[in-house]
């Protein structure tokens, strides 16, 4: 009875009222839930309800259909496919279970049960700080809604977030850790806090040079990064549909550039909207670390494959991390501020 479901004419004025853009009524704009500001971050949390959305599969075209569950305290995100039964049926969201990174993350497990697509909402459970939950899957493919993760935080707040009883951890990086593809680099370095940096350089004009940082909070992420979209050249995007893939892409789900020209009827969501959704990614991507960083990520033309490698690099070096109960590294500072 608990089970919501939200249509997507719903996620989409949704993803409007979130920071004032079009919106086809009130309906939705004040209802939106703000718990994720209420707790103080050091408890793992997970979602109220269990809350059921559909959309467009990216690679096939077809309907995607995804229903996200609270977990118990400690079980991380999961994937779970509804179509498939059995053990087999469940993939971690974890960096040790990406199984390929061209056009979109996909995760596989060892019976070659396979998810894609799953960046985004990563990225959107990293944002919001939710630590477990159940993401069950009909099909190979999580929704890609409009392409950022705005439908995904509407959808998490609707579910309602509840603070449970564990300390929430985070992987404190302990020495710098980086890679380098041609003219692409990630880092990571000790930090106090996670801070989410990316850097990217394109001809055309209408991208050019853009720089966005972020300390990585709930309320920062859902009006700063949430609502970038991705991003593509015409000629790559007819080039990805000819070729097969990417049946589901189109202007609904993606900014099509094309020379100096953004093709969307309905333009940018913020000037430098390609930077930020590369900043969206980034946290996605590091999220299958299995929780949030004490770190700054450092991306110059950062990509999935490239985010991956960096944290295969950092788990490789045992010497490099540790994780941190949060609420213990907060008990110290605390002390400190009152003396
Ligand atoms: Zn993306």
């Amino acid at each position: 009875m608990d089970r919501r479901t939200i249509s997507a004419a719903q996620q989409l004025a949704a993803a409007h009222a979130l920071t004032g853009g079009p919106v086809g009524g009130a309906l939705f704009a004040p209802a939106l839930p703000m718990e994720t500001t209420a707790t103080d971050g050091s408890r793992q949390r997970t979602l109220k309800n269990a809350i059921h959305c559909s959309g467009i599969g990216l690679h096939s075209g077809e309907r995607a259909t995804m229903t996200l569950h609270p977990a118990e305290e400690n079980t991380g995100i999961v994937f779970r496919r509804s179509d498939i039964g059995g053990r087999g049926a469940v993939i971690p969201a974890r960096w040790d279970r990406v199984v390929e990174t061209t056009l979109c993350t996909t995760l596989g497990n060892e019976d070659g049960v396979k998810v894609c697509t799953v960046e985004h909402l990563m990225s959107a459970f990293a944002g919001l700080g939710i630590d477990n939950v159940v993401v069950e899957v009909k099909g190979p493919e999580v929704p890609i809604m409009d392409g950022s993760a705005a439908p995904f935080v509407f959808l998490i707040e609707c579910a309602g977030i509840v603070q449970q009883a564990a300390p929430r951890r985070a992987i404190e990086v302990m020495r710098p850790v980086r890679i380098r593809d041609g003219a692409a680099t990630v880092s990571l370095a000790p930090a106090e806090e996670w801070r989410v940096t990316c850097a990217i350089e394109f001809e055309s004009a209408v991208i050019g040079r853009q720089t966005a940082a972020m300390t990585v909070a709930p309320a920062a992420y859902r009006t700063e990064i949430a609502r970038a979209r991705t991003f593509g050249f015409h000629h790559e995007v007819v080039q990805l549909i000819e070729s097969g893939l990417a049946r589901g892409g189109s202007m609904e789900n993606a900014v099509v550039v094309s020379g100096d020209r953004v093709l969307n009827e309905e333009g940018l969501r913020y000037e430098d909207e390609f930077v930020r959704h590369k900043v969206l990614d980034a946290i996605g991507d590091l999220y299958l670390a299995g929780g949030p960083f004490l770190a700054a990520f450092d991306g110059m033309r950062p990509g999935h494959r490239l985010n991956n490698n960096l944290l295969r690099a950092l788990f490789a070096d045992p010497s490099a991390w540790r994780w941190t109960a949060l609420d213990e590294r907060r008990e110290p500072r605390r002390r400190a501020a009152a003396s």
